[in-house]
């Protein structure tokens, strides 16, 4: 695999980044296609297969571990895989596009320790851990069980920011979308 750049947004669950990504894809002067992940976890609302995630079975996702077919894989959530797939990243890079990624912290990291000079990875900081309760409640999408798992995954998800390129704290929005706009056109830049 080689190609073009990679862009990583991870952070916990609830601090923005799916906002800040998709603000992102929308500016054309960056290039970018949406890495497209696989999943064993149910779908979610308007959810759709292809455009989200790859929907899979635990033996499909399992599957496609035995196949090699990973650039990376981790399960997220107890029973719920999530992972890249090397033809997802070969393809966008055919269609000659920087590739952007919504991917949990240690994703992130082993994607960037695989490419790191193609790879710029940032961390998005949520203002604290209440805040972040409070949005996943507002998102309803979830049981309370879940919220508080992902609740417990985030303080130790937030002890990995300095292992990134760049930490962006989403405390105001519109802010933080102008700031992630800059240090992606500026990687890419160089
Ligand atoms: P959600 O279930 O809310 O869509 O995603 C849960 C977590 O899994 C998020 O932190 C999301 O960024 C992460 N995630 C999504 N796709 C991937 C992937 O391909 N690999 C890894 N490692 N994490 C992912």
């Amino acid at each position: 695999m080689k190609g073009g750049k990679l862009i990583i947004f991870s952070a916990p669950s609830g601090s923005g980044k799916t906002t800040i990504v998709k603000h992102l894809l929308a500016q054309d002067d960056l290039n970018l296609a949406f890495s497209i992940s696989a999943t064993s976890r149910p779908r979610r609302g308007k959810e759709k297969h292809g455009e989200h995630y790859y929907f899979k079975t635990l033996s499909e996702f399992k599957q496609h571990i035995k196949n090699d077919d990973f650039l990376e894989w981790e399960e997220v959530y107890r029973d719920n895989f999530y992972g890249t797939l090397k033809s997802e990243v070969d393809r966008l890079w055919a269609e000659g596009k920087n590739v952007i990624f919504d991917i949990d912290v240690v994703g992130g990291l082993r994607i960037k320790k695989k490419f790191p000079d193609q790879t710029l990875a940032v961390f998005v900081k949520p203002p604290s851990i209440d805040e972040l309760k409070i949005r996943l409640k507002k998102r309803s999408t979830e049981t309370d069980e879940k919220i508080n798992m992902r609740i417990a995954k985030a303080s130790v998800e937030l002890a990995t920011a300095p292992q990134f390129d760049k930490i962006i704290k989403n405390y105001d929005l519109d802010i933080a979308l102008k700031e992630a706009h800059d240090l992606v056109a500026e990687f890419l830049k160089v």
